[in-house]
């Protein structure tokens, strides 16, 4: 077997245990005679495994009684309708920070709804920095304060998150999830797509306020309304049985490694390989982020032509590390960490990210 380092973004690498178990049980599901991709949804085995991912997943990430774990469809791209479309109208208004690239889709959906008043605009510095979280103050009449954990494409990630008070906090938290302790109940609502850090794409992770639900619109349709969800314990429909499947392996394999503290440790320590080759190499490579608020997921660098980052980009490929262009918005080169991704695959760009620049400099 032939395993390559994959620094995409997502969908991005699983762990080869996971993928090994899955292998092992597609066929046939623990003696059941079917695969649990065949079963039906509502059958106890499915409900079994619906019910474990959601129990390890409140386990590993302390999520309080108060709030509901929903398994969704969609994407995070159907959050940026369903919390405006919940939680907002034409008549009412939220504040959002406008942080990078995602946080630019999250409002200009929202604004098809209702007013967003915008906190902060990191648009004038090409989304390289952050606004103190003290100066994130909720407008008058605000339904909610929307925030990006960490920008995918641009490589910034909040280090400590604003207090917004009464104001409810929703935070997208598609590529940063699981990879770091978080007090849930700073946030009102928690959404992220799970294709990076918990398992296959087709599942969108919601952690919700039960107080929330309550404010939901009762006029949208059924799928489009939070409360459905909650209500039916994400089974109101079919549900993306197999990514859920997947996801639940990979929260065991979080347990087995040593749960968030482990893995957060593991994670700090990739990062700051990729950092640390950047950082001394005189300028050879270049990070255009707020050193405050650097990525530990996605460590985006550039060369100083782009015929210098193409040469080293087809390197890397050859070398089997797959994934590390930058967005097609932005170009360069990033280095996806996920929780998944090993420590010799960070330690192995950084070797190369040194020889290049030895070569070449
Ligand atoms: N938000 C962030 C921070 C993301 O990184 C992404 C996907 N890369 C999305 C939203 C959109 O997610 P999806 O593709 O699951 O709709």
């Amino acid at each position: 077997m032939k395993r390559v380092f994959n620094f995409y973004a997502g969908p991005s690498t699983l762990p080869v245990s996971v993928l090994e178990k899955i292998r092992d049980e597609i066929v046939e599901f623990r003696g059941l005679g079917l695969s649990i991709i065949e079963t039906s949804h509502r059958s106890s085995e499915y409900e079994e495994i619906h019910n474990r991912a959601i129990v390890d997943l409140r386990e590993i990430f302390g999520i309080p009684d108060g709030y509901e774990v929903l398994f969704l469809g969609g994407g995070a791209t159907l959050q940026f309708s369903m919390v405006p479309l919940n939680f907002l109208d034409s008549s009412s208004s939220c504040d959002l920070v406008l942080s990078g690239s995602w946080a630019k889709k999250a409002m200009s959906d929202a604004k098809k709804v209702g007013k967003v008043n915008v906190l902060f605009d990191g648009s004038a510095q090409k989304f390289s920095t952050l606004p103190n979280p003290a100066e994130i103050k909720p407008s008058a009449g605000s339904r909610y304060v929307h925030i990006t954990s960490n920008e995918t494409i641009d490589g910034l990630q909040w280090q400590q998150y604003p207090d917004t008070g009464a104001v409810p906090l929703i935070v997208d938290m598609s590529s940063d999830i699981l990879s770091r302790p978080v007090d849930v109940s700073r946030f009102a609502m928690i959404y992220a797509g799970a294709q990076k850090n918990i398992g296959p794409a087709g599942l969108t992770l919601v952690i919700i306020r039960k107080d929330l639900l309550e404010r939901c619109n009762p006029n949208l349709t059924a799928y489009l309304n939070y409360k459905t969800h909650a209500t039916g314990n994400s089974l109101y429909n079919t549900p993306p049985v197999f990514s859920i499947y997947a996801a639940g392996l990979v929260l065991q394999w979080i347990k087995n490694e040593g749960g968030l503290p482990a893995v957060t440790e593991r994670n700090r320590k990739k990062a700051s390989l990729i950092y640390d080759a950047i950082d001394t190499s005189d300028g050879f490579y270049r990070c255009p982020v707020d050193r405050v608020y650097r990525s530990m997921m996605n460590v985006v660098f550039r060369l100083k032509t782009e015929a210098l980052e193409e040469q080293f980009l087809k390197i890397a490929e050859a070398k089997g590390m797959l994934g590390l262009p930058g967005h097609r918005s932005v170009g360069g080169c990033r280095a996806s960490l996920y929780n998944a991704l090993p420590v010799e695959g960070a330690q192995e760009l950084a070797q190369l990210m040194k020889d290049f620049a030895k070569a070449n400099g």
